[in-house]
């Protein structure tokens, strides 16, 4: 996939114009997927009509805090990141493997017939474009690939928004990611709501993305709507919550191992695996076998594990993490330093869900703050 990056192909169209791309989209048999207000949050689930997005709804976030409210206008996008992502529709949270039958002294294994519906996602923000490339990095990048990713992920098709607010616990301008769409979309919107009206610029990164995009009726832009656009990505790069210097932080990290923060921070967590259920790039997984009482069937069933558990480093009869400060460290050193070596990149877009969703606000951008303050 690519994103021009450019605003050359730059267009708008007004409000209406999304129920069309909707119908646009089910019509090319895409089964709609994004945000939608559900138990007193934003998740990501099948969208039906553009009445299913969080119409008029905004979000407040700050470390360990979320909170919807009412915005005084019907934005469809007048909001962050909720506590799901992009993730569990391309790395299921559960998954079958295989099944096994018994035939005679041996068994048979009955591979599993994967046909995952094609996925459009709908409100993809950039820090979740990057999320997304970081994860087909680690699932698809090598020689060894995850099928059941890249059945899912080989057919989504991808509508990006700009964001035109920052969350309390955002800092993707420090990690590079946003907020402005660049590049891994196949259509990127930015909502304007101004002067009474309502409208969308929307600008195609594919191919795909711009046949879809001459279903829909749509002007080119002025430069006025072009300005209008650098304008909101601007403003919301300077709201972002918080910031994380990233200057040579695989060695800062590498070389602070010993470093008492990890004790300290061992004081406040739980180790209750929040912060990596939320984070959408953490892929920890195990399996888990299970037998009927029969003894005549088996199943592998693969679900998400997090480093925070004591039994995903159980190996050889004891745990190699013992202790809440190993995990700690085992989990913001992976995602900050040792992931660079690992996949090239970072393991961090700075969408700030650890942030908001540890009970205990501890606060991944404080805490690197905390050790290269007090460094060796
Ligand atoms: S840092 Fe917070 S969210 Fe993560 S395991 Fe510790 S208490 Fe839970
Ligand atoms: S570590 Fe935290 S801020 Fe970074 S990508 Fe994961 S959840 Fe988002």
């Amino acid at each position: 996939m690519r994103g021009s990056g450019a605003m050359d192909g730059l267009r708008i169209m007004d409000r209406s114009s999304m129920d069309l791309l909707f119908e646009a989209l089910k019509r090319r048999g895409f089964a709609l997927v994004g945000p939608t207000v559900r138990d007193g949050a934003i998740v990501y689930d099948t969208l039906d009509s553009t009445a299913d997005l969080p119409v008029g709804w905004t979000d407040e976030q700050d470390g360990g805090t979320y909170r919807l409210k009412k915005r005084a206008d019907a934005a469809l996008f007048g909001y962050v990141v909720g506590p799901q992502s992009w993730k569990k529709f391309l790395h299921q949270p559960v998954l079958r493997l295989w099944r096994a039958r018994r035939e005679g002294k041996g068994f048979q294994i009955i591979p599993e017939n994967d046909d995952p519906p094609k996925f459009a996602f709908i409100g993809v923000r950039s820090c979740e474009l990057h999320a997304i490339a970081v994860s087909d990095k680690v699932f698809i990048g090598g020689p060894f690939q995850d099928s059941s990713y890249r059945l899912r992920r080989e057919n989504v098709f991808i509508v990006a928004v700009n964001c035109g607010q920052a969350g309390g616990t955002c800092f993707c301008v420090s990690m590079k990611t946003g907020p402005k769409a660049t590049a891994g979309f196949d259509l990127a919107l930015t909502e304007v709501l101004e002067s009474g009206r309502h409208t969308f610029t929307v600008e195609a990164g594919t191919e795909r993305g711009e046949e879809v995009l001459r279903d829909l009726p749509h002007t080119e832009a002025t430069e006025r709507d072009r300005a209008t656009v650098e304008r909101i990505v601007e403003k919301t790069a300077s709201q972002m919550g918080r910031t994380m210097d990233t200057t040579d932080i695989k060695n800062l990290l590498y070389q602070n191992l010993d470093h008492p923060r990890w004790d300290q921070v061992a004081t406040r967590c739980l180790s209750c695996a929040n912060c990596t259920m939320v984070c959408p790039t953490c892929f920890c997984s195990t399996v888990e076998d299970v037998t009927d009482l029969t003894g005549e069937h088996a199943e592998r069933w693969r679900k998400w594990d997090s480093c925070f558990t004591s039994d995903f480093s159980y190996v050889h009869g004891g745990t190699v993490r013992s202790s809440v400060k190993s995990r700690y460290r085992q989990w913001m050193t992976h995602k900050l330093a040792t992931w660079i070596d690992q996949f090239g990149t970072s393991g961090c877009v700075g969408c700030g869900r650890c942030i908001t969703w540890c009970p205990v606000a501890i606060d991944i951008t404080e805490e690197v703050r905390a050790i290269r303050e007090t460094k060796k």
